[in-house]
């Protein structure tokens, strides 16, 4: 239940199996409300987070490509990623042991290399590029709408505005209550993202707000080729992203820093928040676009803030709950879950199944696992 990335990747990957399956969504599948709103998400595979996650990144590019077969429609636009930051700094080494350690190609650039290859960005001085060919940018509903008509035709309902409000388990399956019916089920998945903790209230989440602002480009040079998504990480300054448009003349940007990333209210979800961080946000986005692009309007022409589930590592729960017999969750994907989701639906789906054992195989992602006292989470 809960149709985002991983509610949609979860539903196809159980129908694909051929189970008969139900999803339930409160909004419509593809909505702007969840975490997967926003139009794009940054791909990548060389990934500094850990080697764990290499063959998910994998996995979930061959999802996306035979989706886009089945459902003969774009899904990923190519171009390659640029991570950006200091040689020296921790976060660029992860990136660069990570593409070495895993044989992935890659490519260490110069701030000149970079100046002249895509002369959109702007790096510090003391700044170089780590670029990652495999990258991209996804399109977030139509991945949403084309896994859930592709489910739909091996079977799966598709069940929207229709919210779940209470979860009962015993040894024999689940009841949920959607739209105030009663529905009985052997086992669920509850992929609700920002809103789990209203159904299940012990899970060890955070829910924030992150705010991306649509740019026009002024010139042209926008395109994924020669605009790749970017991540600037380096220490002290500013934390941004990146991304081309697919209409290849307008761009995206992300701007994090200590006082965007503080813990808000676990609570806060969509239909509640406040705009307390809107004013914070412009400002940031205000003082960083016009540094770190080239060549585009620092007027706002769109975006929003969007609310993420995190966990303490950043790792996401998946599994089966201890307590909650038949109740299973995919939450917590903080941040960067975007481009993991199919491959970690496919994981659920497995588990399920019995194929894969997540408790023996996928500890990094135990619903059981002790966390150290919370401590604020970094945000990509
Ligand atoms: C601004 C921003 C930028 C990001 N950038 C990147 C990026 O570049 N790359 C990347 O890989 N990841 C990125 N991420 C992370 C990624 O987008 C998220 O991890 C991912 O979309 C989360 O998917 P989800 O399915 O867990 O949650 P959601 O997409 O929020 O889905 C949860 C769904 O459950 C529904 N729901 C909730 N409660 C109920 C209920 N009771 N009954 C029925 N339905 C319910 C909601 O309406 C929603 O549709 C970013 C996230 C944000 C917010």
């Amino acid at each position: 239940m809960g149709l985002g990335a991983l509610g949609c990747a979860t539903l196809l990957a159980l129908a694909r199996k051929g189970y008969a399956v139900e999803g339930f969504e409160q909004y419509r599948v593809g909505n702007d409300i969840g975490a997967s709103g926003g139009r794009t998400r940054q791909h990548r595979l060389i990934y500094g987070e850990g080697a764990a996650y290499t063959s998910l990144l994998q996995r979930a590019s061959q999802l996306w490509q035979q989706l886009e077969q089945e459902q003969q429609t774009q899904l990923f636009w190519g171009g390659g990623f640029l991570t950006i930051g200091t040689p020296e700094s921790a976060w660029f080494q992860a990136v660069e042991n990570s593409a070495k350690q895993q044989d992935l190609p890659h490519e260490r650039l110069s701030r000149a290399a970079i100046n002249a290859r895509f002369p959109r960005l702007n790096l510090d001085e003391d700044e170089e590029g780590l670029f990652d060919p495999a990258g991209g940018i996804l399109l977030t509903h139509e991945l949403l709408i084309a896994s859930a008509q592709q489910a739909q035709q091996l079977g799966a309902e598709v069940h929207e505005h229709a919210t779940v409000s209470e979860i009962t388990a015993n040894e024999t399956g689940v009841d949920l209550r959607v739209n105030g019916e009663i529905r009985r089920f052997d086992r669920v998945i509850v992929t609700t993202g920002a809103w789990s903790k209203k159904l299940l209230p012990a899970l060890p989440i955070a829910s924030r707000r992150l705010g991306m602002s649509f740019h026009l480009g002024k010139e042209s040079g926008f395109d994924s080729q020669a605009f790749p998504p970017t991540m600037r990480v380096t220490p002290g300054r500013a934390m941004w992203n990146t991304q081309p448009l697919p209409d290849g003349k307008n761009f995206k940007f992300f701007v994090g820093d200590a006082e965007l990333n503080e813990q808000h209210d676990p609570q806060l979800v969509a239909t509640e928040a406040t705009d307390s961080l809107t004013p914070l946000l412009y400002q940031r986005i205000d003082q960083h676009v016009a540094e770190a692009v080239n060549g585009g309007h620092r007027t706002i022409v769109g975006g929003g803030t969007w609310p993420e589930a995190y966990t303490w590592d950043q790792a996401p729960l998946l599994g089966e709950l201890a307590t909650e017999p038949h109740v299973w969750i995919g939450i917590g994907l903080s941040g960067h879950g975007f481009k993991l989701a199919p491959a970690l639906g496919e994981l659920l789906a497995q588990a399920i199944a019995g194929e894969v054992d997540l408790a023996r195989d996928w500890p990094l992602f135990s619903p059981a696992r002790q966390f150290a006292e919370p401590q604020a989470v970094y945000s990509r």
